[in-house]
């Protein structure tokens, strides 16, 4: 798994008492690098895990060629890629498991919670113990059994009604939702190509077999200190523009999977220079542009 990504990830197998292997990503998309995947492995891997950065996908069919080759199941962290493709391949419905996040600060949210994308239909039973606490509830339910027991492990991951219906008027919703994010992330990428040609920021990376959903709009400083005093002059006019993960393998927790000896370049360097910019449902264009007028004063300002 990448160690640029949130704590969830690393979490969910960690859990299970498995270790996670950290892997840098790529440049461009800042999403795992594929070609330093196999080089990870060992005969103790059971699994790997992607994760969908922005909503922007993995280089996927690398990533199955290569887990097919070592027999490995493929999770795909698409907490960020829900409505997001890959060769019109949904994100999340490409590996064995998919997963998804419907966290506050999600496209669609119902404050806290996720779904599993099941790709093998052998393991969707156990899911579903998993799900009901460890019963065969379900089963039960469904009249196709008389009883329910504890069969498994399990918990209590299912989401209300309340909640599940506070997500699902905004899944009905779901083009109204992404054709205004989409809107509002194209205006960012116009109105910031001019700096990128000065060499004052990148913008994303879009590679042509995806097709991205708006999740995230970030730019790229050339150092982290014009990152930090970018950051401090935005808030300044009252904008926050965070920057993102800090690298797992660095963490106060992380570090104990890692040995120390290597680094992971890329996701050192490019988490210390990436800085999000505001962008949600009910951002007007006039904060937009607030925000897009204050970037070019800061490097106005600078030259
Ligand atoms: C949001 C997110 C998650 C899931 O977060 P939860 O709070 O556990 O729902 C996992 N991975 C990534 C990359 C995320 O951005």
């Amino acid at each position: 798994m990448p160690s640029y990504t949130f704590t969830s990830t690393a979490n969910a197998f960690v859990l299970r008492g498995a270790r996670p292997v950290f892997v840098d990503i790529r440049p461009d998309t800042l999403n795992i690098d594929e070609r330093l995947i196999e080089r990870a492995l060992s005969p103790k891997t059971k699994a790997i895990c992607v994760v969908h950065y922005a909503g922007v996908a993995c280089e996927m069919d690398a990533i199955l060629a290569l887990a097919e080759a070592h027999k490995l199941p493929v999770v795909e962290d698409a907490a960020q890629g829900v409505k997001a493709f890959y060769k019109d391949r949904a994100l999340g419905s490409i590996g064995d498991f998919g997963c998804f996040s419907f966290h506050e600060t999600k496209n669609f949210s119902s404050g806290e919670g996720g779904a599993l994308l099941i790709n093998a239909p052998s393991f969707a039973e156990r899911a579903e113990y998993i799900l009901e606490k460890g019963t065969n509830r379900s089963r039960f339910f469904r009249g196709e059994v008389n009883k329910y027991n504890w069969v498994d492990i399990g918990s209590s991951y299912l989401p209300s009604e309340i909640v599940a219906a506070f997500l699902w008027a905004q899944l009905e919703q779901a083009e109204v939702i992404q054709s205004k994010r989409m809107a509002l992330w194209e205006r960012y990428h116009f109105a910031l190509e001019e700096l990128e040609r000065r060499e004052s920021l990148r913008r994303p990376i879009i590679p042509s077999s995806c097709r991205h959903n708006a999740h995230m709009y970030y730019l790229l400083l050339p150092t982290t200190s014009i990152r930090n005093e970018l950051m401090e002059y935005l808030k300044s006019k009252g904008i926050l523009a965070p920057f993102h993960f800090l690298p797992l393998h660095a963490s106060p927790f992380g570090q104990q999977y890692w040995s120390g000896e290597k680094s992971l370049p890329i996701t050192e360097d490019l988490s210390s220079r990436l800085m999000r910019l505001p962008l949600f449902f009910d951002f007007s264009l006039a904060e937009q542009d607030h925000v897009i007028e204050s970037i070019c004063s800061y490097f106005s300002s600078r030259h």
